[in-house]
């Protein structure tokens, strides 16, 4: 079995020689002991780094056999970088770690376990976030939570540290949204999956490439483009102001009608305020529905998945 292993690189030139010497030791190891092919490699993508990284992996590509490279036109963000070596690295399966080591690599070997039990998407989940700051750990747990509600299939605690094997990854490729979320896209893959465990170690060195601006970014690009549930949410807003501004009129209409509280004018400037704010918000919601639709629409998922053919 022909693995691959995709690692995407922006400005990591601080981790580089010493992620690529643990890789490689990996590799050479399950490579003698006959578990992957000699013709298994490890691909770093340069996402656009404006170090010293891309010098490194040419430098890395002509030590060893079983380093390639990718180098992107510019920095498109770590989502972009990981899909551009899932959907060019040959092999009969590839994983996808982090340039900084901080997923436990050594999980490696059970992952191709798994692969050959018949398993085409492996996820690798964070046992513990010990070493995170209270502050990313909660942020990223509620996240998790807050995608889970919003009825987005997701792998509690999974990042990007995955096996594909060669089928999930052909469909995969017929995945044509621009706004990628990989973590959301693979469970809609299907097929077999199967989870590892493991503790997330700190970066060893060099610092986070995700600060919080890009973090948030990240998470609303996860729900904007998997749940319409925002947009159901201005709908049932709308609703709710509608049978909450019939109640109102009754109040309204009764002061008017049955004492002389009513001050002239009131009724007739109160109601229409209240009755035409309810229907301009629930039929907004609606616009939201079928844009919602077009939305879908415009991404032109595959609708279906072939397991096999017989
Ligand atoms: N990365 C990338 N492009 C970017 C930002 C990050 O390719 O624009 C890579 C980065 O080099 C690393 C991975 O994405 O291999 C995860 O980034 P990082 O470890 O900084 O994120 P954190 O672990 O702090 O969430
Ligand atoms: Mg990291």
């Amino acid at each position: 079995m022909r693995l691959g292993i995709v690692v995407p690189c922006y400005n990591e030139e601080e981790v580089l020689s010493e992620t690529a010497a643990r890789l490689l030791a990996l590799l050479d190891r399950l490579i003698e002991r006959g578990i992957i092919d000699a013709q298994s490699r490890i691909c770093f993508v340069d996402d656009g780094s404006k170090d010293t990284t891309w010098s490194l992996i040419e430098q890395l590509c002509l030590e060893s056999l079983h380093v390639s490279g990718l180098k992107l036109s510019r920095n498109r963000g770590h989502q972009n970088a990981l899909l551009a070596g899932l959907l060019t690295v040959e092999g009969d399966a590839l994983i996808s770690i982090d340039a900084d080591l901080q997923d436990d690599i050594t999980i490696i070997e059970q992952m191709v376990e798994q692969y050959h039990k018949g398993f085409d998407v492996v996820y690798g989940v964070r046992k513990e976030r010990t070493v995170d700051t209270p502050f990313k750990r909660a942020t990223a747990e509620g996240f998790y939570k807050l995608m889970r509600l919003m009825g987005v299939d997701i792998v509690y605690n999974h990042a990007d540290y995955r096996l594909l094997s060669r089928r999930a990854l052909e469909e995969l490729r017929r995945f044509k949204e621009v706004n990628l979320f990989l973590r959301a896209m693979v469970p809609l893959l299907g097929f077999k999956s199967t989870q590892l465990y493991y503790d997330r170690a700190e970066r060893f060195a060099g610092e986070s490439k995700y600060p919080l601006k890009k973090m948030l970014s990240f998470a609303w690009d996860g729900i904007t483009s998997f749940s319409i549930m925002p947009l159901r949410f201005i709908t049932a807003t709308g609703f709710l102001i509608f049978i909450a501004t019939l109640l109102m009129s009754a109040w309204v209409l009764g002061v008017k009608l049955f004492s002389d509280e009513a001050v002239p004018g009131w009724a007739s400037t109160v109601l229409p305020i209240y009755f035409i704010g309810g229907i301009q918000v629930f039929a907004l919601g609606i616009v939201g529905e079928y844009i919602g639709k077009i939305y879908m629409e415009s991404k032109e998922r595959p609708r279906f998945i072939i397991e096999k053919k017989i």
